[in-house]
């Protein structure tokens, strides 16, 4: 009963005043950052990689590639992030990752809408990478999903958390280099029963919560491609910047 439900928001709103998404500061509206955190944010909306949109201190460089893309094309086409993933943004991460500040989503879904506009101005659908049941069964949601969903609602693009499964429960990727990473979640991810279909000559955008080295999205935009999608574009909420 949603009335109930908004009656039931508000009481609880007035209890609570909003808090900012990082360090619970009072803010004006839930789902917000507060000045200072705002101000320590390092958006990525400068110049970058063509291709997987690592920010170049030369504004001259903007548009070429940066030299993981030159020495390995990667699987998608472009990936774009709203901010540096640093202690700044490691706050909004983990809360949406571990926490229960899931009242970020919905701002999440707004910077990512603005930041990837231009790919999303030819999508067709817009996917996660997945977690495997085991983990969604005990985290209880998939972070990406809400984000994903948030995004769909903001850029009217539909929508499926389900499009690809997550077959093998890969151990965490922290503290593995590059090339660890690749052979860890390499043949880790399908394209679930019944999507070939939809996906068939699709143009997908692809959503996860932070770009590392970009192995985990590389290798669904692998699977994406080997289903019969056309491209595959990436947006993340954060990414890891450093020297390639
Ligand atoms: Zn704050
Ligand atoms: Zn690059």
């Amino acid at each position: 009963m949603p009335a109930v439900q908004g009656a039931g928001r508000f009481a609880l709103d007035l209890l609570l005043p909003p808090q900012c998404l990082s360090c619970r500061a009072p803010v004006t509206e839930p789902g917000h950052l507060c000045g200072t955190c705002w101000s320590e944010v390092d958006f990525l909306d400068g110049p970058g990689c063509a291709c997987c949109g690592l920010p170049f201190e030369t504004p001259e460089l903007d548009g070429a590639l940066c030299g993981a893309c030159t020495r390995a094309t990667p699987a998608y086409d472009k990936a774009r992030a709203v901010m540096c993933y640093d202690d700044a943004s490691k706050g909004l991460i983990l809360g949406l990752k571990h926490g229960d500040r899931h009242e970020g989503a919905n701002s999440y879904g707004k910077w990512l809408a603005r930041v990837g506009a231009e790919l999303l101005e030819d999508a067709d659908l817009i996917a996660v990478v997945p977690l495997h049941r085991r983990r969604l069964l005990s985290r209880r949601y998939n972070q990406a999903a809400l984000i994903g969903q948030s995004l769909g609602r903001e850029s009217g693009v539909p929508f499926d958390p389900m499009v690809l499964e997550r077959m093998r429960a890969t151990p965490s990727q922290g503290g593995l280099n590059r090339r660890q990473r690749r052979h860890n979640v390499a043949g880790a991810f399908r394209v679930r029963p019944g999507y070939e279909d939809p996906i068939e000559d699709r143009q997908i955008v692809l959503v996860d919560d932070v770009l590392t080295t970009g192995a985990t999205v590389d290798a669904c935009a692998r699977t994406l491609k080997r289903g019969g999608a056309r491209g595959i574009h990436v947006l993340t909420l954060a990414r890891v910047v450093r020297p390639t």
